[in-house]
């Protein structure tokens, strides 16, 4: 018979294994905007329409971080922010497993005097 421990290991385990999937998961989100392109010859610089652009920006280490990002490689990049996404849920679950398992942890201890109790 599974008892709660096994079972939470168990779901531990996978979720740990599922990991692997998300290696190539980026942080951040795109941001779409115009700007010039820099040739002097261009007409974004005569005063005409500005470029479509899109940008991964990030914040990395409390400094934002952008990158321009390709057309087809949007898709892409929304893949990879889906899998962050899914990266810190499973992050969140994993945390919620160990709180469970330090409980039960706790409540197998035999002295009643080693808990941290009342404080
Ligand atoms: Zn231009």
């Amino acid at each position: 018979m599974a008892t709660p421990v096994s079972a939470d290991l168990r779901r531990r385990g996978a979720l740990i294994r599922r990991l692997l999937r998300y290696r190539e998961m980026l942080p951040g989100s795109l941001v779409f905007t115009r700007t010039r392109c820099g040739k002097a010859r261009c007409r974004c610089a005569q005063g005409g329409p500005l470029h479509p652009v899109c940008q991964l920006v990030a914040r990395v280490d409390g400094r934002t971080r952008t990158i321009y990002i390709p057309e087809d490689l949007i898709p892409w990049v929304q893949e990879r922010f889906r899998q962050h996404q899914a990266f810190l849920a499973d992050a969140a679950l994993i945390g919620r497993i160990n709180l469970e398992l330090l409980a039960a942890k706790k409540a197998r201890r035999r002295d009643p005097a080693a808990t941290c109790k009342g404080r």
